[in-house]
């Protein structure tokens, strides 16, 4: 899998061997061993899933994911709290504070690349579950699995909403307000050049099969998907 995950923990050893395990498998991660310094890699993009100690200096991981959570534009980002507490009841004030999943420290790695799966499967939306098509390319909604003459693609879960969303639509331009719309939804502060950045990313991912000229840039108008 692929996608922009932030680590924040303030004790380096995990924060390395998060970094190390989630790079392995494909992921981009920004290394933060406090709130401040996790503040700089969420400025400069919306990521696809968070990483965050509940114990961190100066603000609590709860307190931390309330005020994610409350910010329009991390708002949609699902949280996976790492906590070294096991009580039912932290768990419980973990989840109030709206983050999606925890693991309670200490964790093995294929425990928390499963529930790193699991929470972006579930933060992508499954769509409705026809396959669809375009000159060689698949999409399944279903599966969330996207193939390239039968050569899968290793794609974000923002990437495959986007390629999503033009598959379902062929042919018609999109300024990238509208593909804000669409695609991102109800984070409605992310600013416009966001979507060239997935755009370029998606596109980087289809030209290593060749699929790159499916989407098109309409100069001073934005994006269109034409397998013609
Ligand atoms: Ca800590």
């Amino acid at each position: 899998m692929s996608g922009q995950i932030p680590i924040v923990e303030d004790e380096p050893a995990i924060r390395q061997m998060l970094q190390f395990t989630l790079s392995a498998e494909g992921f981009d991660c920004q290394e933060a061993g406090s709130a401040d310094e996790a503040a700089g890699a969420l400025a400069a993009q919306v990521p696809d899933l968070i990483l965050l100690d509940w114990m961190l200096p100066g603000v609590s991981g709860p307190d931390y994911a309330r005020r994610l959570k409350r910010d329009p534009r991390t708002q949609g980002v699902p949280i996976i709290m790492l906590t070294a507490k096991d009580t039912e009841a932290d768990k419980v004030r973990g989840l109030d504070s709206g983050a999606e999943d925890y693991v309670t420290k200490p964790f093995s790695t294929q425990e928390l690349l499963a529930r790193v799966r699991g929470v972006l499967r579930r933060s992508t939306p499954a769509g409705g579950g026809q396959t669809m098509e375009a000159a060689g390319l698949r999409l399944d909604p279903a599966t969330h699995r996207v193939t390239a003459r039968g050569v899968s693609l290793n794609l974000s879960p923002t990437e495959f909403r986007l390629l999503h969303f033009f598959i379902s639509h062929p042919e018609r331009v999109f300024t990238r307000n509208q593909l804000l719309e669409q695609v991102w939804g109800d984070r409605v502060y992310i600013e416009e050049r966001t979507v060239d950045v997935h755009t370029r990313r998606l596109r980087k991912v289809l030209a290593e099969h060749g699929f790159d000229h499916l989407i098109q840039t309409v100069r001073s108008v934005g994006y269109r998907f034409s397998a013609q």
